[in-house]
């Protein structure tokens, strides 16, 4: 058959049901976004039959010319969106643009520095069941608890110590900016590559709303379906010649085979998106929009990790309430409200269990809401969080459950998304 929805039921059904869910919930998970329908196009077309293994100009396959347009437009507008001289657009994941900086600049058995997960690391800076943390020697760094911040006197006194060659800057869960600066420094002093993964906040870089890790970084990596808006994928930028050559020898053909050209298409889309002023207005709207569902929740009583923040995400601390991240996470997610559970700075629970969630703005601000939405979405969070509190059980409280869900439900018909999709 031509199409899902006669010829395979049961897949479609599922599909429509996650549209469903998407239209009707609040997404709240700080990796997450709405891609346009122009980025959807591109993701569902006719360069996913496409072999194109190489680079522009210089591919192992016949029939290249039109995929080789795509991928230069892809090129050139991350180049221009990030002032940068040099991109790769086919990592096919955020983890694989990081595998490739690995491969690119070290060897299995060197050193490397980075945060580590509990304090709001990513698994690919060291982690111990990852790749970085198996094959390398990963030293990790955490945040001053006191502040919430990283610890960069920590950070420059293993970086002393140990005499890494690669120090990682970036996180999933840090919600403040980095002292690239800082970082550089620390390296320079002993003789490390600077690499920033900036998967979180890309696409604050890019809208003008934080720092731009370079000239600090030797090598940049993100992802490009958090922040920036786009397929999901990854991407690696420097403007260091050297590295340049480097990086893309290691994504192919040291990591990957084909590319997948309509994902790079989706990219290309992204990134032209991301050029027009309407992106600096939205990318405006969520760091605004982070910092008042900060202040809301933080006035119902909750902390949040490091007292506020600079991004488009916060790490709420739930201790206040005595509750958990497990059991919020499910509670909120019964009220119409998708966030995930996160471990906060010495969190004395399992990981599997955390005493933190984190919050993020980018995709509820892409279906349009403003201060005024999000202020709301914060006295919904508390209410549900208040109500387990009141029936003093962590399993929730399905009256006041029922009541936000209404709301959720008034808002999302007020902000519809993929109005046409059905
Ligand atoms: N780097 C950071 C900082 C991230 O937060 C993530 C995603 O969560 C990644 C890398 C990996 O991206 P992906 O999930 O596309 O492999």
């Amino acid at each position: 058959s031509d199409g899902i929805a006669a010829g395979d039921p049961d897949l479609f059904a599922a599909m429509r049901a996650e549209l469903h869910r998407q239209q009707h919930e609040i997404e709240l998970i700080a990796s997450e976004n709405i891609v346009s329908r122009a980025v959807l196009e591109a993701q569902g077309s006719v360069l996913t039959n496409k072999y194109a293994e190489g680079y522009p100009g210089r591919r192992y396959y016949g029939g290249c010319e039109h995929v080789d347009v795509v991928e230069q437009l892809a090129i050139d507008r991350a180049k221009t969106l990030f002032g940068c001289g040099f991109a790769n657009v086919q990592p096919n994941s955020g983890s694989q643009a990081n595998q490739a900086v690995l491969l690119a600049l070290s060897k299995p058995g060197a050193t490397i520095l980075g945060m580590s997960l509990d304090a709001g690391g990513h698994l690919t800076h060291g982690a111990k069941p990852n790749l970085s943390g198996r094959w390398f020697n990963a030293v990790q760094y955490g945040l001053d608890l006191e502040t919430g911040l990283i610890d960069y006197d920590q950070v420059e006194q293993l970086a002393q110590e140990m005499r890494p060659d690669i120090i990682i800057a970036g996180g999933s869960a840090y919600s403040r900016i980095i002292d690239f600066a800082r970082f550089r420094a620390i390296a320079d002093a002993v003789d490390a590559f600077l690499w920033v993964d900036m998967a979180h906040f890309a696409g604050l870089v890019a809208g003008g709303q934080h720092p731009s890790p370079f000239p600090h970084a030797h090598v940049a990596t993100s992802t490009t379906h958090k922040t920036l808006r786009g397929p999901r994928g990854g991407l690696i930028l420097t403007n260091d010649e050297d590295i340049a050559k480097k990086i893309n020898s290691a994504i192919f053909p040291g990591l990957q085979g084909g590319p997948l050209m309509h994902v790079i298409a989706g990219k290309a889309v992204a990134f032209g998106e991301a050029l027009q002023p309407g992106y600096r207005s939205y990318i405006a709207s969520v760091v605004e929009n982070a910092k008042v569902l900060a202040e809301t929740v933080r006035e119902g009583g909750l902390d949040i990790v490091s007292g506020g923040t600079d991004t488009h995400l916060m790490l709420v601390d739930l201790r206040p309430k005595m509750l958990t991240g497990k059991k919020t996470e499910i509670a909120l997610s019964r009220a119409g409200i998708t966030c995930n559970k996160n471990g906060v700075p010495n969190d004395p629970e399992k990981p599997t269990v955390t005493s933190g969630i984190r919050l993020g703005t980018p995709a509820a601000t892409t279906r349009g809401f403003g201060a005024a939405e999000f202020r709301e979405v914060g006295h919904m969070i508390v209410e549900v969080l208040d109500g387990m509190k009141a029936a003093n059980s962590e399993d929730g409280n399905a009256t006041v459950e029922a009541a936000v869900k209404a709301r959720v439900q008034a808002l999302t018909d007020r902000f519809p998304i993929y109005p046409n999709l059905g």
